[in-house]
């Protein structure tokens, strides 16, 4: 039987990535998907690691081709998606799976994989999530603006989700979703 797919999803600067990135670094066996994006690399980011740095058009290419599980523009600029071919193999394979995505593509997968395990990560208050977003430095004010924005939105979201987990320190938050995604994968 197949493994389960799991779903990470939450405000902006909450710390989805960091803990997505520990959980890889802690437990290769768990597979965690990287997304397609039109976002140009940050200092730092390997293409084909932290996400395939991709074309608009060969972004487009693979949403025609149905190669993506879901897709979405992110902050009203640029495409992320999830390749489906690399899922599918994990979780045929046995492994579970984790997606790292925005909530409108958690919203997708709801509607094409509704067995998968929706987990909204939150961060213990907003100042402390506005006070990450500054913080990390890496956008300029109107970009900031413009998360924020989404970040409450998003906020707002969090009963449509069937587990939450508070992201007040990142080893427990990476402790709580590792044992949810073991539990649930031993059920099977
Ligand atoms: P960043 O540009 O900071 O790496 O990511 C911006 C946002 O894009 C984050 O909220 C992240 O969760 C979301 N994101 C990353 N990959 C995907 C994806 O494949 N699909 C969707 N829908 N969102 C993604």
């Amino acid at each position: 039987m197949s493994a389960k797919l799991f779903v990470l999803a939450g405000p902006t600067a909450v710390g989805k990535g960091t803990v997505a990135a520990a959980m890889r670094d802690q437990h290769p066996e768990i597979y965690l998907s990287v997304s397609a994006t039109t976002r140009p690399p940050r200092p730092g980011e390997v293409d084909g690691v932290h996400y395939h740095f991709v074309s608009v058009e060969e972004f487009d290419r693979l949403v025609a081709e149905g190669q993506m599980l879901e897709w979405a523009v992110v902050h009203g600029v640029h495409r992320y998606g999830t390749p489906r071919g690399p899922v599918t193999e994990a979780l045929a394979a046995g492994r579970p799976a984790l997606l790292e995505i925005d909530l409108q593509g958690a919203r997708q997968v709801r509607e094409t994989a509704p067995d998968a395990v929706f987990v909204f990560l939150k961060p213990p208050s907003w100042e402390e999530l506005v006070r990450r977003l500054v913080g990390r430095g890496t956008e300029d004010e109107e970009e900031r603006e413009r998360r924020l924005a989404t970040a409450r939105e998003e906020l707002a979201a969090e009963a449509e989700f069937d587990v939450t987990i508070v992201n007040r320190e990142v080893h427990s938050a990476v402790e709580e979703l590792v044992s949810l995604m073991v539990d649930s994968s031993t059920e099977l």
